[in-house]
């Protein structure tokens, strides 16, 4: 994810977050269900008067075209808020947070909207191309 949208979030729930170890390994698409869920998790803590630093996350990523949370500590509120999150993730394009849908053409599953998917697939044709070009020794001009 960019690093301004991380910054962010990083600021905004400094204790959440202060496990985190390699950023969110997920598209700036997602950013906004991993704010509001980040919100519910506060609330959930403070409303319950659980101790915050008990609760932090240390992985946020993408994986079969879902987001995958980890979190320290949990119970049956932060796990019904995650798991909203996640069937969110299913539905929404992981690029461009638009209306998506899983998509496994490419031999990858993602969460992805019909532009962006088809944008993808452009990109990977063509480096696909180049590699060929580069493989039968042809000189490549940019
Ligand atoms: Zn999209």
């Amino acid at each position: 994810m960019r690093d301004d949208l991380t910054q962010a979030l990083y600021h905004d729930f400094p204790v959440l977050y202060k496990c985190m170890s390699w950023g969110f390994q997920n598209g700036d698409g997602w950013y906004e269900i991993i704010r509001r869920l980040s919100i519910s998790i506060s609330n959930i803590v403070a409303s319950a008067s659980l101790e915050p630093s008990e609760f932090t996350v240390s992985e946020v990523k993408e994986k079969f075209g879902l987001l995958r949370v980890y979190i320290s500590n949990t119970n049956n509120a932060i796990q019904d808020a995650i798991y909203q999150s996640v069937q969110e993730s299913s539905r929404t394009c992981e690029k461009c947070g638009g209306p998506g849908v899983q998509s496994a053409r490419g031999g990858w599953i993602r969460a992805s909207c019909e532009p962006c998917e088809a944008e993808r697939l452009r990109i990977r044709q063509e480096q696909a191309r180049r590699y060929d070009r580069r493989d039968s020794g042809t000189v490549e001009i940019e």
